[in-house]
């Protein structure tokens, strides 16, 4: 990807901006944002939308305070799912040649958790590739979570779709983040994926948030969607309940092999500052939520990730590997936290809603219900 100042915006898919809309124009309260509002806000000139996005993260969190998470794959490739962008698809194995792996042991996934907490990490996310988790797979993830927070750490996991009593187990255990990305827009999202549908994807959102768990749901940008398709993402977050508590902005890694991947390469990525404008609206549109650089900030410079941070930015993926593709290394990223004058966030998990209870005299277990 070309460095900042050798990128000229707006690329093919991106447009030009027309309504020059002032920061005055458009309303403060995020729920009154309209479609057209969200619209307005990718319009205004960059340094204007910066302003006031850094001004609406210092209304809502430590200026210069970030959360810092690491990604572990637990169960990796060969998944049900056919996510263009995605080398893990078992559609794609034969172009992208990856190996897939069974379930990581337990104390494999513990010591690097431990690993995790030495390097700086306040939260440990946990994903497998699959369509959702089955019935013998969620004794394992229940043990990984209580593992997990023993260390105290916030746990997180992306395992797929679930059910409403999948959901409820997760929350009994403690969890306290799932990752359920929406990805893209409602209509873009028939190009990105035909194995699961939108709503599908917002019934596991639905189910998360009713069991008490933290929601995180993000997208990818850059995957040969219109700025239209942005614009109705960030719509579509405002639309549920409530906006997801953590909210990466992805930048497509494109990967030879891949649809997506491939279709990015032949035609050329996406500039870097429309990914930025992306970071500016949704923490425009969602002050309270943490939004996470995750995928892409490999090939950035550190100016670029410093204008992430400016958009309003306050979380990232900490680690060389980000589930099957690469990261930003680790000495890179304390370097540039240095650099930026950067802390990190201390871990607040959740309790777990159930908590195991032994009668001292008769020795019977029974279950103690924690309000939340
Ligand atoms: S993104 Fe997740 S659900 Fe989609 S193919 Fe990859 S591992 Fe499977």
């Amino acid at each position: 990807m070309a460095g900042l100042l050798s990128i000229t915006e707006p690329s093919d898919n991106t447009q030009t901006p027309t309504a020059f809309a002032t920061a005055s124009d458009i309303p403060m309260t995020p729920t009154t944002y309209s479609r057209e509002d969200i619209a307005a806000l990718f319009d205004l000139p960059l340094m204007d939308l910066l302003l006031r996005a850094q001004t609406v993260h210092r209304e809502h969190f430590a200026a210069n305070e970030v959360q810092i998470s690491t990604l572990l794959s637990i169960k990796t490739g060969n998944c049900p799912e056919d996510c263009g962008y995605c080398s893990q698809s078992g559609h794609h194995r034969d172009k992208t040649k990856l190996q897939a792996e069974k379930r990581l042991a337990v104390d494999k996934v513990i010591a690097a958790a431990k690993r995790a907490k030495a390097s700086g990490s306040s939260r440990f996310c946990m994903g497998a590739a699959w369509k959702h988790p089955s019935e013998k797979d969620m004794p394992y993830v229940v043990e990984l979570i209580k593992e997990v927070k023993g260390l105290g750490l916030e746990t997180c996991m992306t395992l797929g779709m679930l059910s409403p009593n999948q959901a409820e187990q997760l929350s009994e255990a403690g969890l306290d983040y799932y990752n359920h990305n929406l990805d893209t827009s409602r209509s873009y999202y028939e190009q990105v994926v035909s194995t699961r549908t939108y709503d599908e994807r917002l019934d596991t959102l639905a189910h998360v948030r009713q069991s008490g768990i933290n929601v995180c749901s993000g997208n990818i940008v850059g995957m040969g969607e219109s700025r239209d398709d942005r614009i109705d993402w960030v719509h579509e977050l405002l639309k549920m309940p409530k906006p997801p508590e953590s909210i990466p902005v992805n930048l497509l890694v494109p990967i030879a092999g891949t649809p997506l991947g491939d279709k990015v390469i032949a035609e050329g990525e996406l500039s870097v500052l429309e990914w930025i404008r992306t970071i500016a609206v949704t923490r425009i549109c969602c002050p309270s939520s943490y939004v996470r650089l995750s995928a892409g900030r490999e090939s950035l410079s550190d100016a670029e990730q410093a204008l992430a941070f400016m958009a309003g930015a306050n979380s990232f993926f900490y680690g060389d590997k980000l589930l099957t593709t690469g990261n930003a290394s680790q000495s890179g990223d304390q370097r540039l936290m240095r650099t930026l004058g950067l802390t990190p966030m201390y871990a607040k998990p959740r309790a777990p809603k159930v908590l195991p209870v032994v009668d001292a005299i008769s020795g019977h277990e029974s279950q103690m219900v924690l309000a939340e």
